[in-house]
């Protein structure tokens, strides 16, 4: 089966909205290149930026970066599934490394965003990948197994159709310390085997997985010619229109 490749934008903590305003002049011009190349493409604006990103999305997937998975409450500084829902976005992003590093997210908590997304029918990219230290011991398979079926309990077969997994290198993340072509076909492909072996045949050719971890126009293209790497999850590349254009020029 066919999986439509699809390009993603992970600004972080950069882009103010007036930087977003800026973005989003060319939001046209980007789905316009995206559909020519018959890539997907999208971005996971702050959620200061979120709504306007959202409201000036012209084709673009906005997702949050980070939900809480309770409906309300006392949870100071966090936001829930049904805000960033309200502010237009149809997904979000959960488990990336540097919300499991700085705020102490396990793959329990990461179970819980996206049981919370997927009940209020939005999108989970649920963000896995080994630290240096694990990919120096060789460790990579089993720390990504557990990542995967501990993030996926209780997820139906039928939910899954909302799931999006990125593998992410930690160690290749904002470093320029590129996984190489081989290394991420080879965990994308064994990330596919796992959702086969849990779910199904159809499930696993269905699932989009991404590699991510300092792609960059100059490198993309390689990723995105393997097999099982379904598009990229992108930094800093995505950071401006232009930088987000030439990712996509370079497919
Ligand atoms: C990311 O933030 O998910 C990421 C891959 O960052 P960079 O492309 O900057 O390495």
């Amino acid at each position: 089966m066919a999986r439509t490749k699809l390009i993603f934008g992970n600004w972080k903590m950069n882009n103010t909205l007036a930087q977003a305003e800026v973005f989003c002049k060319e939001a046209e011009s980007i789905s316009a290149l995206a559909e020519k190349k018959g890539v997907e493409a999208g971005v996971a604006p702050t959620y200061l930026s979120l709504a306007y990103v959202a409201s000036h999305k012209a084709g673009l997937n906005v997702y949050a970066e980070e939900v809480h998975y309770a409906d309300h409450g006392a949870f100071t500084g966090n936001v829930s599934v049904g805000m960033v829902k309200e502010a237009g976005a149809t997904g979000s992003l959960v488990g990336h490394s540097e919300r499991r590093a700085y705020e102490k997210e396990t793959d329990f908590d990461c179970n819980l965003r996206i049981k919370a997304l997927l009940k209020a029918g939005m999108g989970a990219m649920y963000c896995v990948g080994e630290t240096q230290k694990e990919f120096d011991q060789g460790w990579t398979k089993d720390i990504i197994e557990s990542q995967i079926s501990t993030g996926l309990l209780g997820v139906s077969e039928k939910d899954l159709g909302l799931v999006t997994i990125a593998y992410e290198p930690v160690w290749s993340i904002g470093t320029g310390k590129n996984a190489s072509e081989a290394i991420a076909e080879d965990i994308c492909g064994y990330i596919r085997s796992l959702i086969e072996k849990k779910y199904s045949e159809a499930a696993a050719n269905k699932i989009r997985i991404l590699y991510g971890g300092s792609v960059k126009p100059i490198n993309i293209h390689g990723y995105l010619a393997q097999e099982d790497v379904d598009g990229a999850l992108v930094g800093g590349a995505s950071l401006t229109s232009d930088s987000f254009k030439e990712l996509i020029e370079n497919i």
